[in-house]
C-alpha cells in the first residue's frame, strides 16, 4: 500500500460530470483530485452529441427565442410525468442559464443553441451543443479547462470503495492498475462514476423489461458507485428509468443513426413494411416501442433528409461510407432491401406522406414531419433498439448532497450525472426529454463541486 494521498475534494469519474465538478470546487478554493477508472476520459459524456438544455440563455435571446426555467420545467414534465425529482428538475432549470454562460464564458468550451430544430421533449429550442454536436469536443474543452486551472488528472485509477469514519464519507480507496493501491482522504468525495447500464445485476434488478436489450454507452458505467452510495444508506428514487436509442444501424461497431432523420421526416417500420407508432416520441420512447415489437427496425427517408443531417453532423458520415444507409431510386428498391412487400410498404409512404402534407391526421398522432412528404429517391437504414445509460439513481440534496430516505446528508458525500437519479420518470425509457443526461451531469457536478470546497458541508 502507498502512502495516503490528502486532497480537500476527491472526484470518482472524469466524464462530463466530474470535470464540471473539479472546474467549480478549484474555483471555490480547493484542492482535487480526479480519478478515472478506465485509460481515457470522457466516459458516455465522450459518446453524446454533447447537448445541453438551458432556459433564457443569451444565445436564445439573440436568436429570438423566449424561454424560462417554468416553460423548461412545464415541457421535461410533460415528456416525463410526475417523479420523485422534480426539486431537482426546478434547481437544474433554474441553474441552466448561469452554467452554460460559465462554461462558455470562463472556461472557454465552445458551445452553440442549435436552432434548426427543437429537440425531443421540448416545446422551443434550449439545446446548446458543440459545434460538431459532438460530446468528444465537449469532454476535451473540460479537459482544457481543467489543465489550465490545474487540476490533477489521474486515468488508469479505478476506485474500488469509500472510506468512512462513523457515518461521514472521509476517502477513497484507489487501486490502479499498475503501481500499489493507496487511499485518499478528503473532506469531501464527489461521485461522478456514472450509472449501471453496464451491469446486467442491476439492471435486472431495477429495469428487467431492458435488461437483455444491448447496451450502447461506454464501458465505465459498471454502477458501483451507486452501489455504495446504497449501502451507506442513500434514498434510492426513479430508479427503473433509463434512456434508451431506438435506431442503432450498427451494434457491433456501436454506429448510430442520428435521430435527426427522424426529426426532419423518416418514419420506421417493421419488416413487414409497416409503421409501428409514433416516431416523434423521440429516439428514447420509440426504442420501447420497438422492444415490444422485436428487435429489428428499418428507418425510411429521402435524400434530402440525408444530405442535410450529412451537412450538419459530421459523425453520420462514417454510416453513409459503411454502407449502412442504402438509397433506393423507388418504392419496389427500398421494398427489395427491406424483403418486404412492395405494395404494402407502397401503402405506408402514402399514408404517411398524406399525414405529412397535413392532408389527413396521422394514424398514430404524429404532428410534426421535418421537411414534410418524403419523396423518392429514398434513404433507408436497418435499425435496433438499445440502452444507452441508466437515469435511475441515489438521491441528491439541492447541494448534489447525497442524502437518506429520511432527508438527512450522509456527511462528506455528494454525487451527480449518472450516480444520481435524473429527472426522466420514474420507470422506463419514454419519459427522457433530449440533454436530460448531460443537465444532472454538469448541473449536479458544478453544485457538488461549489459545495464540496465549502468546509460548512464537508
Ligand atoms: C450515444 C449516447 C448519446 C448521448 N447523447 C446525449 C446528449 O446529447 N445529451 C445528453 O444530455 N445526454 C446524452 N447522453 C447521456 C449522457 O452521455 C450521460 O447522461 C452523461 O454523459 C453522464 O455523465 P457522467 O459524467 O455522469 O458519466 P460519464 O460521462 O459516463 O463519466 C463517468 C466516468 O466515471 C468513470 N468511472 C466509473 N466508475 C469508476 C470508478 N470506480 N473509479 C473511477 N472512475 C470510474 C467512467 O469510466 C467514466 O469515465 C448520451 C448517451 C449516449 C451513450
Amino acid at each position: 500500500m502507498s502512502e495516503d494521498v490528502s486532497v480537500d475534494v476527491v472526484i470518482v469519474g472524469a466524464g462530463a460530470c466530474g470535470l464540471v465538478a473539479a472546474l467549480a470546487a478549484v474555483e471555490n478554493g480547493a484542492t482535487v483530485l480526479l480519478l478515472e477508472k478506465l485509460e481515457d476520459v470522457g466516459g458516455n459524456s465522450r459518446l453524446s452529441t454533447g447537448s445541453i438544455p438551458a432556459a433564457g440563455s443569451r444565445f436564445q435571446v439573440a436568436a429570438g427565442i423566449d424561454d424560462n426555467p417554468a416553460l423548461m420545467v412545464a415541457d421535461l414534465l410533460e415528456a416525463s410525468g410526475p417523479h420523485e425529482a422534480e426539486d431537482l428538475l426546478t434547481n437544474m432549470a433554474e441553474l441552466s442559464v448561469e452554467l452554460v454562460h460559465w462554461l462558455v464564458d470562463t472556461h472557454g468550451v465552445d458551445l452553440q443553441l442549435i436552432t434548426d430544430y427543437k429537440h425531443v421533449g421540448h416545446s422551443v429550442a434550449r439545446l446548446h451543443a458543440p459545434g460538431d454536436r459532438d460530446g468528444k469536443f465537449l469532454v476535451d474543452d473540460l479537459v482544457a479547462a481543467c489543465e489550465k486551472v490545474g487540476v490533477t488528472i489521474r486515468t488508469s485509477h479505478p476506485v474500488v470503495g469509500v472510506i468512512t469514519e462513523g457515518d461521514a464519507v472521509v476517502g477513497v480507496q484507489v487501486e490502479p492498475v499498475s503501481g500499489e493501491p493507496y487511499r485518499v482522504l478528503a473532506k469531501s468525495v464527489i461521485l461522478a462514476a456514472n450509472g449501471y447500464g453496464n451491469n446486467k445485476a442491476l439492471l435486472k434488478r431495477w429495469m428487467p423489461e431492458i435488461a437483455d436489450a444491448q447496451y450502447f454507452g461506454a464501458p465505465g458505467s459498471t454502477g458501483e458507485a451507486v452501489a455504495w452510495a446504497e449501502d451507506l444508506g442513500a434514498a434510492m428514487i426513479n430508479v427503473s428509468a433509463y434512456q434508451g436509442y431506438a435506431a442503432i444501424a450498427n451494434p457491433e461497431l456501436g454506429l448510430l443513426l442520428s435521430w435527426t432523420t427522424v426529426e426532419m421526416g423518416a418514419v420506421i417500420v417493421s419488416p413487414a413494411g409497416l409503421r409501428v407508432g409514433d416516431e416523434s416520441r423521440g429516439y428514447s420512447g420509440f426504442a420501447s416501442i420497438l422492444l415490444e415489437h422485436g428487435d429489428t427496425a428499418y428507418a425510411v427517408f429521402d435524400t434530402t433528409i440525408c444530405d442535410y443531417v450529412l451537412e450538419n453532423e459530421p459523425r453520420f458520415v462514417r454510416l453513409f461510407n459503411d454502407g449502412l444507409i442504402i438509397e433506393a431510386s423507388d418504392v419496389q428498391q427500398l421494398a427489395e432491401f427491406i424483403g418486404c412487400d412492395s405494395a404494402t410498404l407502397g401503402d405506408t409512404l402514402v399514408t404517411v406522406a398524406r399525414a405529412a402534407s397535413g392532408e389527413t391526421a396521422d394514424e398514430f398522432g404524429r404532428t410534426n414531419f421535418g421537411f414534410g412528404p418524403l419523396k423518392a429517391p429514398y434513404c433507408v437504414a436497418k435499425v435496433t433498439p438499445g440502452l444507452f445509460h441508466t437515469q435511475g439513481g441515489v438521491q441528491v440534496d439541492a447541494h448534489a448532497r447525497v442524502i437518506r430516505p429520511d432527508g438527512s446528508p450522509i456527511a462528506g458525500l455528494f454525487a451527480g450525472g449518472g450516480v444520481a437519479a435524473g429527472v426522466s420518470g420514474i420507470s422506463g425509457a419514454e419519459g427522457y426529454a433530449s440533454g436530460n443526461g448531460l443537465l444532472t451531469a454538469v448541473g449536479l457536478g458544478y453544485l457538488a463541486g461549489v459545495a464540496s470546497a465549502q468546509k460548512s458541508f464537508a
